[in-house]
């Protein structure tokens, strides 16, 4: 919020959430943003829009093409740990400031912390999970550090839009279940107590929109190089899947996954992926950075990582600039202004509060419109 506030020129709508969008031909007129408290709904208009909604929700509204995988996507998570209840620093931290939300400070307390059985959680009686004695998976802590990390996740033949709110309950009906029959059945845990758990659920994958490339799982491993490499990616294809020793008897309520591993997963790093893949093919004006950018189902392993995503939105920054500078189009920019893209690339964020027009060489008449 620091950085964002320092930022000249930039205007924050925070909690609002775009709900439709005007266009004109293909081109985005203003998008309408709604207040997720008091519902007031603000107009704004523009000259160019970036998504980078994860859903592609602008997109979709434009009617920019997309594609999004029917079944067997990645599914979503709500992390959530345990805690000791008889150490009021770690009930109180948590219950104050959600600090350690994501740690497993979870050590043997004092006090009983007695937990009902939930008739309506998933039914772990006699299923293995993570953490629970004799069940094995891909990580390999101390059994309670197996407890709600990110495998802990659901949703994979479901639609990650319009079923998110089931997706984010079956993570939660798997995470009282198997607190459950931790304390209940195997008697586990008596002093411990659930201490933190999301509410809103972590996606990996949902709508992509598709640009002038459309970059595949292939192109990593081939290792295809483009005219126009903008952001440098490292991940392996990291494709989340259900956990087979996990899910055999839940079709459709899997809970814990497993990531994708093994040759046929690396490429070579790091792997410069092209510009093309950051604006729409079809939405003149439309830009998109993050896990709803130009990729393939399996490509959205890689590209999908925080760092990777905030370099694409640097990108489309810069590119931003160009167009604005030039009167061009997203595409505009790579047909015409490549040279010039990939300088502004080369300069670190902190360039564009200086007189950038100076070190580079603009075409003649050139000028802030
Ligand atoms: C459990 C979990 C663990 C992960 N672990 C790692 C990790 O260790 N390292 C790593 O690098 N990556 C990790 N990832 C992946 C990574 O976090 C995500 O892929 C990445 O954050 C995607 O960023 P994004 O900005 O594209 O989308 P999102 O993070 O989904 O952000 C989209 C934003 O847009 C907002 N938004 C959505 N719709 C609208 C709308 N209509 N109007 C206005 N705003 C809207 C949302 O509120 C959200 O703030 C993890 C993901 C999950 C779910």
């Amino acid at each position: 919020m620091a950085v964002v506030k320092e930022e000249p020129g930039l205007k924050l709508f925070m909690e609002h959430r775009v709900n439709s969008v005007d266009t004109k031909g293909a081109h985005v007129m203003s998008v309408t943003a709604q207040h997720v408290r008091t519902a007031r709904r603000v107009k704004i208009s523009g000259k160019l829009f970036a998504d980078c909604t994860g859903d592609a929700t602008v997109g979709f509204l434009a009617g920019a093409d997309f594609e999004v995988s029917e079944e067997g996507s990645m599914g979503a998570s709500n992390l959530w740990n345990v805690l000791d209840q008889a150490d009021q620093k770690q009930v109180l931290k948590c219950e104050c400031k959600d600090k350690d939300a994501l740690s497993m400070l979870a050590e043997a307390g004092q006090v009983a912390a007695p937990f009902p059985r939930v008739p309506w959680a998933l039914n772990l009686t006699d299923k293995p999970f993570p953490g629970r004695k004799g069940a094995k998976g891909q990580w390999a802590n101390t059994p309670i550090s197996n407890l709600g990390g990110w495998f802990w996740e659901s949703g994979f033949d479901k639609d990650s839009i319009k079923e998110i709110e089931l997706i984010r309950d079956l993570n939660m009906r798997a995470m009282y279940g198997a607190w459950d029959a931790l304390k209940n059945v195997d008697g586990l845990y008596p002093n411990h107590r659930l201490g933190w758990s999301a509410f809103i659920a972590g996606k990996r994958e949902s709508r992509r929109l598709m640009g002038d490339v459309v970059l595949k799982a292939e192109d990593f491993r081939k290792g295809t190089k483009w005219p126009d490499p903008a952001y440098p990616n490292s991940w392996h294809i990291d494709i989340h899947v259900p956990h087979p020793a996990f899910g055999k008897d839940l079709k459709g309520q899997e809970f814990i996954s497993e990531a994708t591993t093994g040759k046929e997963y690396q490429y070579k790093g790091p792997y410069w992926a092209p510009y093309r893949t950051l604006y729409s093919r079809n939405i003149n004006n439309l830009f998109m950075a993050g896990r709803n950018i130009s990729v393939d189902r399996e490509a959205i392993g890689p590209v999908r990582v925080m760092r990777t995503c905030g370099m694409m939105g640097e990108v489309v920054g810069k590119a931003a600039w160009i167009c604005v500078r030039h009167d061009v189009s997203p595409r505009g920019v790579y047909d015409q202004h490549l040279a010039l893209l990939q300088k502004l690339m080369q300069q670190p964020g902190g360039m564009r509060r200086k007189n950038v027009e100076g070190s580079l060489e603009l075409p003649t008449g050139a000028g802030v419109k």
